[in-house]
């Protein structure tokens, strides 16, 4: 999202509002994938020589999980306040600190539910559909 400084009216908000395609953005690292445009809503605010912009970012994010495999999804959502100094610049492109703000909300252990019991390392059956033999009394 560029924010172009001649387009704020006296002393007026600014109010936008964009996709953000996870492509353009390089978002997928590995573990965290997004199969959707994220939205974006932002209101900036401008001085003589800093600019505010109050963002708030959305979106389904795609998981692995780390123990069973499976992929899941799940919403996020995301405020951020962000400040530039603006000082001989005729505008400002925000998506870099959108980018990374989005890549911060990730999460420490990727589970596909708390209480995700994984895959048999004997077998390999995922143990959350059914269950097997190779843990049974010998
Ligand atoms: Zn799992
Ligand atoms: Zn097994």
């Amino acid at each position: 999202m560029k924010i172009v400084l001649n387009h704020f009216k006296g002393n007026k908000d600014l109010v936008l509002e964009e996709e953000l395609h996870p492509d353009d953005l390089e978002l997928d690292i590995g573990v965290m994938h997004f199969p959707r445009p994220l939205m974006l809503h932002a209101q900036a605010w401008k001085s003589d020589d800093e600019l505010t912009v109050q963002a708030h970012v959305e979106g389904e994010r795609s998981f692995t999980c780390s123990l069973c495999l499976e992929e899941f999804n799940n919403l996020f959502e995301k405020d951020i306040t962000l400040h530039y100094d603006i000082k001989g610049l005729d505008s400002v492109t925000i998506d870099s600190d959108v980018r990374d703000e989005v890549l911060l909300e990730h999460p420490i252990r990727i589970l596909c539910r708390p209480d995700c019991r994984g895959l048999c390392l004997s077998c390999g059956t995922n143990l959350n559909l059914e269950s097997c033999d190779c843990q049974g009394p010998e």
